[in-house]
């Protein structure tokens, strides 16, 4: 059956999420918090296959690149030199009338666009860093930050993590963690929130060959997002224009995916310079805390950095908008088979002693390796649709012919193409099917 692609809305997700197990919104008995959700147990499955899959890409595909987990609360020091405490703001504007607040640059009318009224303030500048007390004693000595990115935890560590792993440069260092900002505007489900997960890497070269490594982590970070099986044509590259630059940036990308409210970020490719690197030995008060020594060419440098900074909650959505499909009599979630939180539905065809023992019994080998969900209630069809609104790639059926020759159906989400198996081959075909998903 052909597929029929609707108009995806946020609010059919939205619903989709919460029926599913997907999504809820955080404390929803209190009336919830504004921005902050919870993943429930597809969601947090979803999450885990999400970032694991990045790890592999960033780390086990490759072997340039080392991981680490840094802390989230750093020494406040670190975000001075970083530029954050200065110059980590958005252009923050009131209305006076409705008291609505807004970022300048998201709104382009001088009117509210709430209430219309021309009564918005000026833009003033707003920090987006959340400040919290460290220890029993609350005086300014204590003010800790809550990391607004994950990469300030990289560059510290650089000499760390280089002279123990005998690192040369070239080589990265990748991360996945959380992150907080008090964004002026949250919105937009888990696209944008105050509380988010980042992947970033960060990449060290040698001062010079910093473009050509760009250029290269550009087209690997597109691959990428091809591999996870998003539609190619809702992705494109934008380029930063020079008032759009950060502070510590050369030249960035940000790739794009079209969401249905429209083209946004889903991760940025900065060449970042030695900005980071730089400002570190100078704060820090040691000037070669964070700098590399060549030995073939006995010289001393600071590398500059390519970093990509991908969000993880904005990945997770924008799989989940990519997958969401209806058809004539379904809804499907069509995630790429390496992300579905379950990989196979078991279900006997009808609960009949020799049809629910054999369907158990496959679901029981299937288990340990796949994460796997048995279902004998209701109809078939109603078991499958459940399971292809849940994003479940395969159904498995043990039927009449299962007791008779030991083989079952197993039927793919998408194609809805059965193959018949035998039940000491269950496990070894669902295997090579999730890995062959490209
Ligand atoms: P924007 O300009 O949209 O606020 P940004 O350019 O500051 O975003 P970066 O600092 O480049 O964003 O962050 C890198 C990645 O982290 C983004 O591409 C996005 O995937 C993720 N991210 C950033 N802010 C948020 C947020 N508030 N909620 C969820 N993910 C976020």
């Amino acid at each position: 059956m052909a597929a029929k692609k609707s108009e995806t809305t946020m609010d059919k997700l939205v619903s989709l999420c919460k029926r599913r197990g997907y999504i809820f919104q955080s404390s929803e008995i209190y009336g919830g918090l504004n921005s902050c959700y919870d993943y429930g147990p597809l969601g947090s499955e979803l999450k885990r296959n999400v970032k694991d899959f990045w790890w592999w890409w960033m780390t086990r595909r490759r072997d340039d690149v080392d991981g680490l987990d840094a802390s989230i609360l750093m020494h406040p020091r670190v975000w001075e030199a970083s530029g954050h405490v200065e110059g980590f703001t958005d252009p923050l504007v009131d209305c006076k009338n409705c008291k609505q607040r807004f970022r300048a640059d998201q709104i382009d009318t001088s009117a509210c666009p709430n209430c219309g009224k021309d009564t918005l303030t000026e833009a003033r500048k707003f920090n987006l860093m959340f400040k919290t007390q460290m220890g029993p004693v609350e005086d300014d000595g204590s003010e800790v930050f809550l990391r607004p990115e994950t990469a300030q935890g990289i560059f510290v560590n650089f000499t760390n993590v280089q002279t123990a792993m005998r690192r040369k440069v070239p080589f990265g260092i990748a991360q996945i963690g959380k992150a907080f900002r008090n964004e002026i505007t949250p919105g937009n489900f888990v696209f944008r929130t105050r509380e988010f997960e980042q992947m970033e890497m960060q990449f060290f070269v040698k001062p010079g060959t910093d473009e050509q490594w760009f250029e290269s982590w550009r087209e690997d970070r597109m691959a990428y997002y091809n591999a996870l099986g998003l539609s190619p044509d809702k992705l494109r590259w934008h380029e930063h224009g020079p008032d759009e630059l950060a502070h510590y940036a050369r030249a960035a990308y940000d790739i794009e995916y079209e969401f249905p409210f429209g083209w946004q970020e889903l991760e940025g490719v900065h060449n970042r310079t030695d900005f980071d690197l730089r400002r570190h030995n100078e704060y820090c008060g040691k000037k070669n805390a964070l700098t590399y020594f060549d030995e073939k060419n006995s010289e001393r440098y600071v590398p500059f950095v390519i970093e990509t900074s991908a969000g993880c909650d904005r990945t997770l959505l924008t799989c989940l908008v990519d997958a969401y499909r209806e058809e004539e009599d379904r809804v499907v979630l069509g995630l790429a088979p390496r992300l579905a939180p379950i990989k196979a539905g078991v279900f006997p065809l009808v609960k009949k002693e020799g049809m629910v023992a054999a369907a158990k019994d496959v679901y029981e080998r299937l288990k340990p390796v796949h994460k796997s969900f048995y279902d004998e209630g209701g109809s078939i069809g109603r078991r499958y649709r459940r399971q292809d609104e849940a994003g479940t790639p395969l159904g498995i059926t043990a039927d009449g012919q299962t007791v008779e020759d030991g083989t079952v159906t197993i039927r793919e989400r998408d194609s809805m193409a059965q193959h018949r198996v035998k039940v000491d081959e269950v496990v070894g075909w669902v295997t090579r099917f999730i890995e062959d998903d490209d």
